[in-house]
């Protein structure tokens, strides 16, 4: 992503105008979106820090969010500064923060990983970083390199974490879960899988053993369908209709 989008705009425009700072949920509220796309909005806000400086302050228990400047040049390119880098280790506490594994007693050697690739639009901000052994990391490499950058960064791009689930399954055929949950970019995101079936989507998990030795779900695509127009709100439209013929029942 190297400009910002519409949403992107109206979402400083809306800072600006609040100098006194706002949650994730006021500024989901004030540009009348709704509830169910907050996730969708807060990534969309975290990727604000590429081209603006972004104050962020808890307030009663609340994070606030408010404009500073406009970056001279955006932020994602070039390499993890060295002070950022030492923070991520520490902040790891000497533990892989994929496979747990710690350099006390496993002997792990921890590196200082995006997780999402930048060749995919992933920034160096400190929630896309984190330290993860060599091991899971040539894993991770295993699985990410060999995808085309320029694809991936369509579908993570994609507003529907449907759309970037399943695309990323029909791309990769098969992906280890803690992968999945990076394309997803939200905490819930083996619900979301589960609702492409909804749509006529089929995959199974198995629990595979990676080249390290780590156990991991995977997640297999089975079957496929082409997208609708709006994937994610027909699942929404499908749930509504289930939910009200059990309550009939
Ligand atoms: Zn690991």
């Amino acid at each position: 992503m190297s400009k910002p989008t519409e949403i992107h705009r109206r979402m400083v425009a809306l800072l600006q105008a609040h100098p006194e700072g706002l949650t994730s949920g006021e500024i989901r509220a004030k540009l009348g979106i709704e509830a169910s796309e907050q996730a969708q909005l807060d990534r969309r806000r975290r990727d604000l820090y590429v081209w603006y400086e972004i104050g962020k302050e808890n307030r009663d228990g609340e994070w606030r969010y408010r404009f500073i400047s406009e970056r001279a040049t955006p932020r994602h390119a070039g390499p993890v500064p060295a002070p950022l880098r030492a923070q991520i280790k520490l902040a790891a506490h000497g533990r892989c923060q994929i496979c747990g594994k710690t350099v006390e007693k496993h002997g792990a050697v921890l590196v200082v990983d995006h997780k999402v690739p930048q060749d995919w639009g992933g920034t160096n901000e400190p929630s896309n970083l984190w330290a993860i052994c060599e091991e899971c990391n040539s894993e991770k490499k295993h699985y990410f390199s060999a995808q085309d950058a320029e694809f991936m960064r369509a579908v993570m791009s994609h507003k529907s974490v449907h759309v970037r689930i399943g695309e990323a399954l029909k791309k990769m055929g098969s992906v280890p879960a803690s992968l999945l949950s990076l394309v997803a970019g939200q905490s819930d995101w083996m619900k979301r899988a589960r609702e492409l079936r909804y749509l006529g989507w089929n995959f199974e998990t198995v629990n595979r053993r990676l080249p390290s030795g780590r156990v991991e779900a995977t997640y297999k695509l089975l079957q496929f369908q082409e997208w609708p127009e709006d994937p994610t709100g027909d699942i929404r439209r499908y749930e509504v209709e289930r939910a009200s013929r059990n309550t009939r029942r």
